[in-house]
């Protein structure tokens, strides 16, 4: 038997995405993004999953390390690339490729002797102002890593777009204009959209997208859904009716007792809370399925449990499975009710959740 709190991963949808993905850019490579455990789906498995992708990005190189450990031959971009010498020298011993985004990285690259070249993505910054060179100090950094003899010819280029999930937002274009003046007449292959870029802005296309939020099946625009994409959910997060009690008008329910039943309520009791990543901010009337009908959460979640108004449900029954998100139930929609965004919910998902696959 399944523990309660468990999370079904379909790894059908997850490739459904990715040719929703090569539908919508379908001249560009896909680098799919599989940092943070792959969003909370596990990265071994989703990098399995993926075998059709092009090439994957991480976030750190211990995550680069781990895919190439589980056997994954794929090209590995490393998003946030090194601060020393010794961290460069895994990206030659294990074939990952430096996200460079800074000076110092190109120092570092021109004084380290690697047994093997490496390829690299250098970085500009066009408005985001995390990572990446200014545009004044770009073409040099490019120029030295062509005549470096550890760097793979030609280098990829990257930037990374700030407000892309803003449609009408102006500073996607200024972004856009400035990546194309700063990088003209250098050669080799370019990138700039996240998941917003690659469905709204088909100019920022190029050679190679860097899709992650919707490859799990979730939007990343504030008023959609992932099956308004044509997307299909990977995670559906459940457990099971734990307890149903009838509780008079009157009576609050869970900590600080903010809810009060106003009738007599039918009151269910779901194992699952924060401690299993369902967020604490999700008020009352946050929905829930049971039995594939929706039902309100009532009351404060608490760190192994939340409590359900199923009034509306009176053929609901102890253990009855709860889908707390996923399949019939976006996980947009209880960002949006927690004030919160989807990439949260599903990294946030903790180690004590099963994921099972489907
Ligand atoms: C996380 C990340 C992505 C993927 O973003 P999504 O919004 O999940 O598609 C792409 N590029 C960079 C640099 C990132 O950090």
């Amino acid at each position: 038997m399944l523990p309660a709190a468990h999370a079904v991963l379909d790894m059908t949808a997850i490739v459904h995405n990715l040719a929703r993905v090569r539908e919508c850019a379908p001249n560009a490579k896909v680098m799919a993004v599989v940092k943070a455990n792959a969003y909370g789906h596990g990265l071994v498995r989703v990098a399995r999953a993926l075998a059709d992708a092009d090439a994957f990005a991480v976030a750190r190189v211990d995550e680069g390390v781990s895919l190439r450990m589980a056997g994954v031959s794929q090209r590995v971009a490393v998003l946030q690339g090194y601060t020393c010498a010794e961290e460069l020298e895994l990206y030659a011993r294990y074939s990952l490729e430096p996200v460079i985004h800074s000076i110092l990285q190109v120092d570092l690259l021109e004084t380290t002797v690697l047994d093997r070249t490496i390829a690299v993505w250098l970085k500009l910054d066009t408005g985001m102002h995390r990572l990446g060179l200014n545009p004044e100090q770009f073409e040099a950094c490019y120029r030295r890593l062509q005549n470096c003899a550890a760097v793979r010819q030609p280098l990829a280029m990257m930037t990374h777009l700030a407000n892309a999930d803003e449609r009408t937002d102006p500073l996607t274009g200024q972004q856009l204009d400035l990546f194309g003046d700063t990088l003209e007449g250098l050669t080799g292959e370019r990138s700039v959209a996240n998941s917003a870029g690659l469905l709204a802005w088909e100019r920022a296309h190029a050679e190679w997208v860097r899709p992650g939020l919707v490859l799990y099946g979730a939007s990343p625009f504030p008023d959609r859904s992932g099956p308004d994409e044509g997307l299909k959910p990977v995670m559906t997060l459940r457990t099971r009716l734990i307890a149903i009690r009838n509780l008079p008008a009157g009576e609050a329910i869970g900590y600080g007792g903010d809810w009060v039943c106003p009738h007599s309520t039918r009151v269910g009791v779901a194992a699952i809370g924060y401690g299993d990543g369902y967020p604490r901010q999700a008020p009352s009337g946050t929905p829930v399925l049971v039995r594939g009908r929706r039902a309100p959460l009532i009351g404060r979640v608490s760190m192994d449990m939340v409590t359900l108004d199923l009034s509306e449900l009176p053929e609901a029954r102890v253990g009855d499975e709860v889908t707390l998100w996923g399949e019939g139930l976006p996980v947009e929609e209880i960002a949006r009710h927690a004030g919160t965004i989807p990439y949260v919910l599903l990294c946030n998902v903790m180690p004590r959740v099963k994921l099972v696959e489907l």
